[in-house]
């Protein structure tokens, strides 16, 4: 026989557009103390556009830039890539053929194009490779909040994307409740600070980390974890992955990766972070109606 929570909670998950891989992780929404979130495609809408190509001092000019970033970006699954992809569209750029791409997660992609090696990366990640980049129109567009990326080739840098993303309004309203519920609300994130900072800011988070590393996201749960609070993941990412299976409850946002998806113990079928309010509700009703 069906034991009577999983008919409960089946038909409740169904209705809300749930799906959940792992019930007891779903029970231990009840006692949620944290949540963490994802910036890029989870608090944010993930629909980068172009603002504008910085060409930086190696002979190329904006249209080669991008040109080259598109691509590699050809290959990625990454809202940046595609956002990258449309800013090339839209200029009508056409795109050169790319080989052996290679996905660096939490830091860009890798492909061979024309015989060189050419690399989208972020800001953290060239500074961990001891290049320092000082431009004025990249400053400018960090102070902005935008997020940049850098276009290396054979590892020399030669230019700068400045993308712009928007944050979802729903993300205000989920963490509003959850904070009413009393949970603390974090975000963990491998763009740069001054993004970081202003999302942290328009939504109200009680605490927000830039240039954190797959692996670091996961160090950072078990690092709450260790203080004894409960804690929920919220991300889409194949960056997301290693947090989304170390915390006590990991929530997949719908249009994420399948590699999101499958590290998570539930799936939001929509793209709503209200939804994650929606789960606590539930778990709380699901086993009231059991008492
Ligand atoms: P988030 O934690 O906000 O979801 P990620 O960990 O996926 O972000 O990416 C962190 C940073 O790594 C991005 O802000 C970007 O600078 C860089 N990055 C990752 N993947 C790509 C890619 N395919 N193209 C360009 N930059 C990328
Ligand atoms: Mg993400």
């Amino acid at each position: 026989a069906v034991p009577l929570v999983v008919a409960v909670s089946t038909e409740l998950t169904a209705r809300n557009g749930l799906l959940i891989r792992d019930r007891a992780a779903f029970e231990r929404a009840r006692s949620l103390q944290a949540v963490v979130f994802d910036k890029t495609g989870t608090l944010t809408e993930g629909r980068f556009g172009v603002a504008s190509v910085v060409p930086l001092g190696a002979g190329m000019d904006e249209v080669e830039v991008l040109r080259l970033a598109a691509g590699l970006e050809a290959f990625s699954e990454h809202p940046i890539a595609q956002g990258i992809l449309r800013g090339a569209d839209e200029r009508g750029i056409a795109l050169p053929a790319a080989t052996d791409f290679r996905n660096l997660p939490g830091e860009g992609a890798r492909a061979t194009i024309d015989g060189r090696t050419v690399e989208v990366v972020s800001p953290g990640t060239l500074r961990r490779r001891g290049i320092d980049v000082t431009d004025g129109r990249v400053a400018a567009e960090h102070l902005a909040g935008r997020t940049v990326v850098f276009v290396v080739v054979d590892g020399t840098v030669v230019g700068a994307v400045a993308l712009a993303d928007v944050v979802r309004p729903e993300s205000r309203e989920a963490v509003r409740q959850l904070q009413a519920l009393g949970l603390r609300c974090m975000m963990l994130t491998g763009d740069a600070k001054p993004v970081a900072e202003q999302v942290g800011r328009e939504l109200g988070l009680d605490e927000v980390r830039a240039e954190v590393l797959p692996h670091q996201k996961a160090e950072a749960v078990q690092a709450i974890q260790a203080k004894g609070l409960t804690v929920a993941m919220v991300g889409d990412g194949v960056n997301d992955a290693p947090a989304l299976a170390q915390s006590d409850l990991g929530i997949a946002i719908g249009a994420g990766t399948d590699v999101a998806a499958e590290a998570a113990d539930i799936v939001l079928v929509r793209n709503d972070p209200r939804d994650v309010v929606a789960i606590l509700a539930l778990a709380r009703a699901t086993y009231a109606k059991m008492a």
